[in-house]
């Protein structure tokens, strides 16, 4: 499922060149980046370094590990991606032209289900005003097990039985 994207003024490209323009010592927008800005915005995914690295090598993309690892950062300071702690991995996915959202997670599989809730929204509002503390984002992530494993996890057991 894709939530509706949010209207932006300018591509992740240019956002992100931007950014690397702007810093403190401007940065050049390498073929590389590029490739990986590119790639990652093609579609809406919930990914981690290694995975990224791979499907890129697979379409015949060339980036360096190290690339991948450095760029994503950078990316996430740019505002461009969002980092999900979610185990072992990070995981990335979009944040610029996306819509807040929260998260449930699938142990066994591993599936990330996204979903919004005015009521949890107001909720995180309501606690940042009684902190007087100014919210940047958040990450929300519950987790457990989808229907699909339940489901199975039940036909499993009941064929044991038999
Ligand atoms: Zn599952
Ligand atoms: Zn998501």
């Amino acid at each position: 499922m894709e939530l509706t994207a949010v209207a932006v003024s300018q591509s992740p490209e240019e956002k992100f060149r931007e950014f690397l323009s702007s810093r403190p010592r401007p940065q050049r927008y390498t073929d590389q980046q590029r490739d990986m800005v590119r790639y990652i915005f093609s579609k809406h995914n919930h990914f981690d370094a290694d995975t990224l690295c791979e499907e890129m090598r697979q379409k015949g993309l060339n980036v360096s590990r190290a690339t991948v690892y450095r760029t994503l950062t950078k990316l996430v300071d740019a505002g461009l991606l969002r980092c999900l702690e979610t185990g072992p991995k990070k995981k990335y996915e979009h944040d610029y032209g996306y819509p807040q959202h929260e998260h449930l997670q699938c142990q066994l599989c591993g599936k990330m289900i996204e979903f919004q809730n005015p009521a949890i929204e107001s909720v995180i509002r309501d606690v940042c005003r009684t902190h007087n503390f100014h919210m940047n984002g958040h990450t929300f992530v519950i987790r457990g097990t989808c229907s699909e494993c339940n489901r199975s996890r039940v036909t499993k057991r009941r064929l044991d039985l038999i």
